[in-house]
């Protein structure tokens, strides 16, 4: 049986020895052994390319590279590996969809309809392509708690909508919006959903057959795996209707100077050498993740933030954005400034993200330039949360 013991947990991840207090998981997560080791082992021992050449050492980096693209069609329950793309990650994957669904297929006039809680990842790619053809992109407002108010929903649908972009939980508030309900109000519409699961890959896995989710992108640097890569999740129908986006070697069956012949999905969309220790390490991040009892971890993180959120609390002036529940901690404290803060709280070791958390319109409805955002991970403990208290306690009374 599975089970989670912070203290072993927290031994997997060598950074912790010099990251000291890291409350930055929201941006990227530590990673653990097993990854590194995955990683140091292609470089160290193989280091071949793959799906090209017939040797040994190409052979079996193709079968780990190959056997990872499955292994992200397990954790999200996509009926088909061949409905995963790599990509850099979320913000590539977004903008694939973008430019190779929806920009053939938008006319001036059509609505693309984007929350107002959105990562800039979710939000610029269809500002840019709505300039590009002359479609709108629409905000759905949030509500009070600062989450996309999908009441709001169905009055903004129309036959003009023809996407909805989503997030599966903001990296502001940690709040996750109902898909399920945000989802069937669109396809009742005739409506595609670009879901952006930055955020919420790590801590909840959607079951995309389920939710029936058209487009879920995320990246492997937020889930214990490496920068640089991530995938996108397509519906198979979608997928094959889809041109490729960019050409060159490995995307293509044969090529003359009068044109070439793709290949099939999901290859079409991943020209060139791809990441392939990327690949390699989301892998071995999967595989790891499947030895952890990850909902009794998540418990423990969450756990930690609303025990931050407590001592917190007693500050005077002490804001939260943090939705019930969450891992995240998003906060300010009246009279001072967020980035301010951030500094005296690095000086003392404590690593926490300020600023606006690229996703400034929601800001914007918060009424504030900035927070500071504390996230929480499974390999946090509650030392954690009291340094982050006397640190923060500390650099008010500097400030003040
Ligand atoms: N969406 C959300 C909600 C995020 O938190 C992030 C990362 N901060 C992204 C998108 C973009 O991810 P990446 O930079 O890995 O493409």
């Amino acid at each position: 049986m599975k089970s989670f013991n912070p203290d072993l947990f927290r031994q997997q991840f060598p950074a912790l020895s010099e990251a000291g207090c890291y409350l930055d998981s929201a941006a990227t997560t530590l990673k653990p052994l097993s990854v590194i080791n995955a990683t140091k082992e292609y470089y160290a021992h193989n280091g071949a390319t793959v799906h090209r050449s017939a040797h040994t050492a190409a052979q079996h980096a193709t079968e780990l590279f190959d056997n990872a693209r499955l292994q992200v069609a397990q954790r999200l329950n996509a009926a088909s590996e061949r409905q995963i793309v790599w990509t850099k990650g979320t913000t590539e994957a977004i903008n694939l969809v973008a430019q190779s669904y929806a920009r053939p297929r938008l006319q001036p006039g059509d609505e693309i309809i984007v929350t107002e809680s959105e990562h800039h990842s979710n939000l610029i790619p269809w500002l840019m392509v709505a300039k590009q053809t002359g479609a709108n992109v629409v905000k759905l407002p949030l509500n009070k708690w600062f989450m996309p108010d999908l009441s709001q929903l169905p009055a903004l649908l129309s036959s003009k909508t023809k996407i909805l972009a989503i997030g599966h939980m903001s990296n502001v508030t940690g709040g996750c919006p109902d898909l399920h309900l945000a989802i069937t109000l669109a396809h009742k519409n005739g409506t595609v959903v670009m879901v952006d699961g930055a955020q919420g890959v790590v801590h909840s896995p959607p079951d995309v057959q389920q939710l029936d989710i058209d487009f879920y992108a995320f990246s492997a640097h937020k889930l214990y795996g490496p920068t640089g890569i991530g995938a996108l999740y397509g519906k198979a129908e979608l997928l094959a209707e889809m041109s490729p986006w960019q050409g060159g070697g490995k995307m293509l069956t044969q090529a003359s100077f009068h044109g070439f012949e793709a290949q099939p999905v999901p290859e079409c969309f991943e020209a060139g050498t791809p990441n392939i220790a990327g690949v390699i390490g989301v892998g071995a991040a999967l595989s790891w993740l499947k030895t952890q009892d990850i909902a009794e971890a998540e418990r423990y993180a969450c756990a930690l933030a609303q025990a931050a959120y407590d001592q917190l609390s007693s500050i005077p002036g002490f804001i939260s954005y943090r939705a019930p529940g969450s891992s995240l901690l998003a906060f300010n404290i009246e009279g001072f400034h967020h980035s301010d803060v951030a500094t005296l709280l690095s000086e003392q070791g404590v690593a926490i993200r300020s600023g606006q958390h690229c996703a400034q319109p929601l800001l914007d409805a918060m009424g504030v330039s900035g927070t500071l955002r504390a996230s929480f991970a499974p390999y946090n403990q509650l030392t954690d949360v009291d340094r982050l208290y006397d640190a923060l306690t500390h650099a008010l009374s500097l400030l003040e």
